[in-house]
């Protein structure tokens, strides 16, 4: 396979839903932020691939199962008009077992790159923790943080809101 397909990664709480606070173990705490489908769109416009890479410990936890996030994503995949491409969670957590998918380690980022055939240089990370950023800057991929104040980071970029990320990547 060809590695020639660019990328946006996106943490999914408090990227592409709500942040609530708290560890989200209800469906009625599952709120998609407004606009997702335009915001999305335009990058998809874009020819970028979509894919959801999220740290859900609490199923390590005993919270919810695996079953709870894919009707998370199927949720957010209704609100944004199924743009997503593809989902990657983590279960772990280091309380429970350690594991090299839970970020900030990268193992998921390096399956999602092989599978997809994703290029590098052309793709991007959005989170809004620094360990959304810190594998992003072990691969490579240029990143943006998503915060309300500056904040210490080793991301390329910081933005305030999904909306002016998206902005960042396509100018
Ligand atoms: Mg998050």
């Amino acid at each position: 396979m060809t590695e020639n397909e660019k990328c946006v990664f996106l943490d999914r709480d408090g990227v592409l839903n709500e942040e609530l606070g708290y560890q989200i173990t209800d469906l009625k705490d599952f709120k998609p932020i407004k606009g997702l489908h335009n915001e999305l769109q335009r990058l998809k416009k874009n020819g970028f691939l979509l894919i959801v890479i999220t740290n859900q410990s609490g199923i390590a936890k005993g919270h919810y199962t695996d079953e709870f996030i894919f009707t998370c994503h199927r949720m957010l995949q209704k609100s944004c008009g199924h743009l997503l491409d593809d989902l990657y969670f983590a279960p772990g957590h280091e309380s429970v077992s350690k594991s090299l998918l839970r970020k900030p380690e990268s193992l998921m980022f390096e399956k999602a790159i092989a599978k997809h055939g994703i290029d590098i240089k052309q793709s991007w990370m959005i989170g809004d923790k620094e360990r959304d950023i810190i594998p992003a800057a072990q691969l490579g991929l240029k990143s943006i943080l998503i915060s309300s104040e500056k904040a210490v980071s080793l991301a390329t970029h910081q933005a305030a809101a999904l909306k002016d990320a998206i902005d960042i990547i396509l100018t």
